[in-house]
């Protein structure tokens, strides 16, 4: 098979073998649930419940607000013991906390919706809205937008990102290898909402037996193209996977849609499957804990809300012997640091990830020695030695001539830099910088 693959990129340590054989279980599930009003991008949900409620597994518990918005559904049923401010990953946010009567008593909205060989496309997005579905690769966008998109433009294709290029990860790999006929259910309902004829699924190889299962799973639907891809990190990133599959380039400052594209993760693909199929909302997902200091990595099911904490004890906590260094919800090249375990997890926590110490600490910068390597491997084509050197010096309007805004914080620059350049976080602070400005601009 030729493997198709993008220019640029890296290739890290990619730790897969920690959890890439554990077959997907189910987590024991929790006494309370904390279950995030924001966990996604766009505006927060507004609760619909009160403190005091009864609710069930699958029931509406805050309503999504404005276009870019995303409804949360309840992972149990139970009892609404509160609703306040509390820790998540990256930060805080108004949770509904609901206590688990462990009946998971189904609420009467989750039902099939019907065939999709008969619902229309608006149903099709109709039923992705109603279910909160957002991007499951760790982005959150809400998907009903996605596959809205602007009347000026056209979709052609739907790829669906299956390289799981971030090193650790493996909860991809096994939904594909478990489950690929969901895969390819969500794909066709994905290319029926968009009136889309061509479908890619990209898998990277180092995943033979999901690239195996999903070839086999799509070969009754010839509209469904499976292909294999080079390892190589960001090989998931939407403008190199669209560049892998169709050889489109994306335009500086542009949307996937300007060449045609919708891109959406095998974990997405699988939810818009569960909530056509069974009209179960996202309320779950397959969670990858892992890491040399996990003493039993696993792939688990885990409820929308459950305490990290809680996730780390189910598979053995840490290992004797190891000092646990740094705390990483999703994975090490694009995932966030966090301060705690007690957080609860959301729809977009791919992966819990603990580092030893001896990988947590950042070594000290020296000066640049304009090797170049960081532009060789900088997968958008920018110059990030420039960008962080205009950055450092609150240099904003430099920083943006030379493309700032393009870059797709996937970290190869930092990664490459011999002499441990700040490059990634000051890149992120000219983004930021610019963003705002951007914004303030617009107001006036
Ligand atoms: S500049 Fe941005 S896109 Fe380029 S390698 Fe660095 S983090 Fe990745
Ligand atoms: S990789 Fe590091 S040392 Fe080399 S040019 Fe880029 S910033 Fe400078």
């Amino acid at each position: 098979m030729k493997l198709l693959t993008f220019k640029g990129g890296i290739h890290p340590p990619y730790g897969k073998e920690y959890a890439n054989t554990k077959a997907i279980e189910r987590a024991k599930a929790p006494e309370k649930v904390y279950i995030p009003l924001q966990q996604h991008i766009g505006a927060p949900a507004k609760a619909v419940v009160n403190k005091g409620d009864e609710v069930k597994l699958g029931q509406l518990i805050g309503e999504a607000q404005g276009f870019v918005s995303s409804n949360i559904h309840s992972s149990v049923s139970g009892k609404v013991v509160d609703i306040k401010v509390c820790d998540v990953p990256g930060g805080q946010a108004p949770c509904v906390i609901i206590e688990n009567d462990f009946k998971e008593e189904l609420h009467e909205s989750v039902k099939p919706k019907g065939d999709l060989e008969t619902l229309t496309k608006e149903e099709i997005v109709g039923i992705i809205k109603d279910a909160g579905i957002v991007g499951m690769g760790g982005a959150t966008f809400p998907n009903h937008v996605k596959i809205s998109p602007p009347p000026n433009s056209t979709a052609e294709y739907v790829i669906l990102n299956g390289a799981e290029c971030e090193p650790y990860l493996t909860a991809d790999d096994r939904l594909m290898v478990e489950r690929p006929d969901d895969v390819v259910f969500g794909i066709r309902a994905l290319m029926k909402s968009l009136d889309v004829k061509k479908g890619f699924i990209g898998i990277e190889a180092n995943k033979p037996e999901a690239l195996k299962n999903v070839m086999e799973a799509a070969k009754a639907y010839p509209e469904v193209e499976v292909v294999g891809l080079e390892v190589k990190y960001p090989q998931g990133a939407e403008k190199q996977l669209i560049y892998a599959c169709t050889g489109r380039e994306v335009p500086s400052g542009a949307l996937p849609i300007a060449v045609g594209a919708v891109v959406d993760n095998v974990g997405t693909a699988a939810a818009i499957s569960d909530a056509i199929q069974k009209g179960m909302p996202l309320v779950e997902r397959i969670t990858t804990v892992t890491g040399p200091c996990i003493a039993e990595p696993k792939n688990l099911i885990t409820k929308i809300g459950t305490k990290v904490y809680e996730i780390i004890d189910q598979c053995g906590g840490i290992k004797q012997g190891v000092e646990a260094g740094k705390l990483i919800m999703g994975g090490p090249m694009m995932g966030l640091a966090q301060y705690t375990d007690d957080i609860s997890t959301n729809k977009g926590s791919s992966g819990i990830l603990i580092l030893p110490e001896s990988e947590a600490r950042f070594p000290e910068p020296q000066n640049c020695i304009r090797c170049g390597r960081c532009t060789e491997v900088c997968p958008a084509f920018l110059q990030p030695l420039y960008i962080s050197a205009y950055s450092l010096k609150n240099m904003f309007d430099q920083a943006e001539a030379v493309n700032a805004m393009d870059c797709i914080e996937c970290g190869s620059c930092s990664f490459i830099c011999p002499a441990a350049r700040p490059l990634l976080p000051s890149i992120r602070t000219a983004k930021r910088e610019i963003g705002a400005r951007r914004r303030a601009a617009a107001k006036k």
